[in-house]
């Protein structure tokens, strides 16, 4: 019988009959409604980056509901874990004395980023920078401005005029960055925002110099380098932030996902005191930030968030982010070595993508989700990516399941070969 339901990125029309119900999760696996167990080796949405189940969350959780089981942040208004988790945040950011701005999701936080550049210049007497750069295959949610920012032109499409002065540039050139700023005019340009690895578009890692290089350029004109870490930060590229693996002062940071490793909605953007500071002069009477939502630092996420930034310390896994990258490239190398394969993109954190080779796209568009499908029969799961499969696995998998993805890939291939 049809549910009515309705799943974000879905063909509804295909979906119904043939839902994948997950009803269970444990450390690296989940079931699914018929007790069938799988390695979660996309960790859901790139974020159960401690894995499944931890017992510390649903305690906070719990108690956290217990004493406060909401209240909002407008105003003068706080609650306690969110104090707690903003001060924890900015000494852990890459920027010392970064402000801490709390939303319940990537998006929320990408279109908070896009305000907060395009206020910062109002208040400091240069209102024309507004314009936005991002780039190609970039991925920045799906609300207004992270539609417009996001570099994956079907996302964009079909939805009316997007919101103007955005702009986009290959992800892989600073030279194309430069020439835009140049194009734009510098006065006009608010900031540049990017994944330090692109995830949805494609599993795109930078070319060498490329991060170092591109902030270097926003520096040299007063644009604001803004990176999306809401898939790189919490240990995905073996750091806090993601961003911070690289010597660069990144003016905001985003987070979401592996912030609360996805079990309660929470996101965080990082603003340098700089940026910040039209802000926050110290005396009343300063610019207000008229933008917020409701659930902004609900208590129960920021407690699930500590617990979460706890259970990272505890277990030290912000930096077995690094150390898998080597072990889950080696995994992939039979993958890498099937015909059907154009590219494995590997080797830079815990995150990778298998690419099929343009004959195979070209005789079946459909090829990645079919590989999708066949890599879940060998019990694995992973994503269909525009032009392969992607993976991010939690960060607690170890060589077992390593094991399991090294064999279930060049399985699903041989299948998919017929
Ligand atoms: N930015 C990046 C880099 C992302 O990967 C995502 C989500 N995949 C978002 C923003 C949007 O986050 P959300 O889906 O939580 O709104």
């Amino acid at each position: 019988m049809e549910n009515p339901l309705w799943h974000p990125f879905a063909d509804m029309g295909a979906v119904d009959g043939d839902r994948f119900v997950i009803t269970r999760g444990s450390g690296s696996y989940v079931w699914d409604d018929a007790g069938r167990r799988y390695f979660d080796a996309t960790a859901s949405l790139w974020y159960a980056n401690f894995g499944h189940g931890r017992p510390e969350i649903t305690q906070a959780v719990t108690a956290q509901l217990e004493k406060l089981d909401s209240y909002n942040l407008f105003g003068y208004y706080a609650n306690e874990p969110a104090l707690e988790l903003a001060s924890r945040l900015s000494s852990l950011a890459p920027v010392p004395g970064s402000k801490v701005f709390l939303a319940s999701g990537g998006g929320d936080v990408v279109d908070t980023a896009v305000k907060i550049a395009r206020a910062h210049f109002v208040h400091t007497g240069q209102p024309e920078k507004t314009h936005i750069i991002g780039r190609t295959q970039g991925y920045h949610g799906t609300h207004g401005f992270g539609t417009a920012v996001g570099g994956i032109p079907v996302n964009a499409e079909g939805f009316g005029p997007m919101p103007s002065g955005f702009s986009h540039v290959a992800y892989d050139s600073v030279p194309a960055l430069e020439a835009e700023i140049l194009r734009v005019g510098a006065d006009r340009v608010a900031a540049f925002f990017c994944e330090p690895v692109i995830g949805a578009g494609g599993v795109l890692l930078p070319p060498e110099g490329y991060l170092e290089a591109a902030v270097e350029v926003c520096r040299r004109y007063g644009v604001l380098f803004v990176a999306d870490c809401v898939i790189a930060a919490f240990g995905r590229l073996g750091t806090w932030f993601g961003i911070d693996r690289w010597a660069v002062r990144p003016d905001m940071v985003t987070t979401a996902k592996g912030l609360t490793g996805g079990t309660i909605p929470l996101a965080a953007l990082l603003v340098s005191p700089e940026v910040a500071a039209p802000f926050f002069t110290g005396s009343a009477g300063a610019p207000v930030l008229r933008h917020g939502a409701t659930y902004a630092g609900h208590p129960v996420g920021c407690a699930a968030a500590l617990a979460t930034l706890d259970i990272y310390e505890k277990d030290g896994l912000i930096s077995r982010g690094r150390e898998l990258e080597k072990p889950l490239a080696d995994a992939l190398a039979g993958a890498a070595d099937h015909p059907l394969v154009a590219e494995v993109r590997a080797g830079l954190g815990f995150l990778a993508a298998v690419e099929l080779s343009a004959e195979v796209l070209a005789a079946d568009p459909g090829a990645p989700g079919k590989l999708q499908r066949l890599v879940r029969d060998e019990g694995v799961l992973v994503r269909p990516l525009g032009k392969g499969i992607a993976m991010s696995p939690p960060l607690v998998a170890g060589d077992e399941e390593l094991d399991l993805l090294a064999a279930a890939i060049p399985a699903a291939l041989s299948r998919l070969q017929g």
